[in-house]
């Protein structure tokens, strides 16, 4: 299990320097020079890294097979419309790309599973489907995301949470609490998370509300060997 973090690619300007999302403004050719080496660090093949266009949704596709032309490899390919990947496959990398949206891994034995969790898909659902997947509940690892230090939100947002408790501050919402409590809540007792927030760090990660849509993506991976 990876999470990048923006440091090590060859991107410039706001997309300095690991930017993974081709769906932005930077130079194609830097995002794509930027997955192969992510890749080769990774020792895997680009080819065979899982992903999809993310749409703040709960479909989670699941992987019996390495993907053909994956996205990840080739930018033009088309990609199916979900938010999260779970396989049972060994030696294929679930990717989802983040910028202040949390990416969640789930491990149990014998299948992992990938998911991009910002309060939409959270609200949706998507961590709850995810953990049917598993006949005993997994390892969970919340990778970094904005913090309550960072995220205000709208009483649009805070409604969808408001059965659990503690989750925000006045306004100021937790991903990563909202996600833990779903977790604690359905048996999941595993849990680990990043204390850093992508906002407050720009030496270190994307953030799509602090950079105004303007910066790159990072990414959370998971595969079995
Ligand atoms: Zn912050």
């Amino acid at each position: 299990m990876v999470f990048t973090d923006r440091r090590g690619g060859v991107s410039r300007g706001p997309y300095e320097s690991l930017n993974l999302g081709i769906l932005t403004d930077d130079d194609q050719e830097s995002v794509s020079q930027n997955r192969r080496q992510l890749a080769a660090a990774l020792g895997c093949d680009t080819e065979r890294v899982a992903m999809g266009w993310q749409v703040h949704g709960h479909e989670i596709l699941e992987w019996r097979e390495p993907p053909r032309n994956g996205g990840f490899a080739d930018a033009g390919a088309e990609l199916r419309k979900v938010d999260g990947h779970t396989t049972t496959l060994t030696g294929v990398p679930l990717l989802v790309l983040v910028a202040d949206c949390m990416p969640v891994a789930l491990v149990g034995s014998g299948r992992v599973a990938m998911l991009h969790c910002g309060w939409r898909g959270l609200a949706a659902g998507i961590l709850e489907k995810g953990l049917e997947l598993f006949d005993e509940p997994p390892r969970a690892v919340l990778g970094p995301c904005i913090g309550a230090c960072c995220y205000e939100v709208g009483e649009e947002v805070l409604v969808e949470f408001d059965d659990l408790q503690g989750v925000a501050n006045g306004r100021m919402l937790s991903l990563s609490l909202v996600a833990q409590q779903k977790l604690l809540a359905r048996g999941v007792t595993k849990i680990e998370s990043f204390p850093l927030c992508t906002s407050c760090r720009p030496d270190l990660f994307f953030s799509h509300r602090r950079d105004d849509g303007v910066t790159g993506r990072q990414a959370g991976l998971v595969w079995l060997t």
